[in-house]
């Protein structure tokens, strides 16, 4: 393997090995779970959010290094964004994930670019939207509290 998609492997690994976002948060707003049975991944996300605004992001979890690599990068891009703009991440990420080439390249999706390669393993997709998933979830919780304090 040479080029780009060696770069991108060595990436996932970082993330994998040494996520700077693992961990426990203190003071989280927010705590959400998921799971993937298929490949026996498991994300805990931890949100501390101010006025809609991502002050702070942790995952914990298990599984390959897709899901846990993908964890990373996303509590990466997360912080100092509100959630309008990480929608627009999520979009961005989502059409990387079904090989759009213009999301390839976005500088907005940073390290999350090295999953590109996903997109030509089905299978893999769930691994990698695990944790985005748990991301939605967060939003809806804090949103649900807001309405009904
Ligand atoms: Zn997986």
């Amino acid at each position: 393997m040479t080029g780009p998609e060696a770069l991108y492997q060595e990436l996932i690994f970082q993330h994998y090995r040494n996520s700077r976002h693992r961990g426990e948060l203190e003071a989280a707003d927010v705590e959400v779970t998921t799971h993937n049975p298929v490949c026996g991944d498991k994300i805990t996300l931890r949100l501390r959010v101010r006025d809609g605004v991502v002050e702070a992001a942790r995952f914990s979890g298990q599984g390959c290094a897709i899901s846990q690599a993908s964890a990373s990068m996303m509590a990466q891009r997360l912080e100092g964004k509100n959630f309008e703009q990480i929608h627009i991440l999520s979009r961005h990420f989502t059409g990387l994930l079904h090989g759009d080439p213009e999301a390839a390249t976005n500088p907005a999706l940073g390290d999350l670019r090295a999953l590109s390669g996903v997109a030509k393993l089905p299978a893999r997709v769930r691994c990698a939207l695990l944790a985005w998933d748990a991301l939605t979830e967060a939003e809806t919780t804090l949103r649900n509290r807001d309405q009904h304090p």
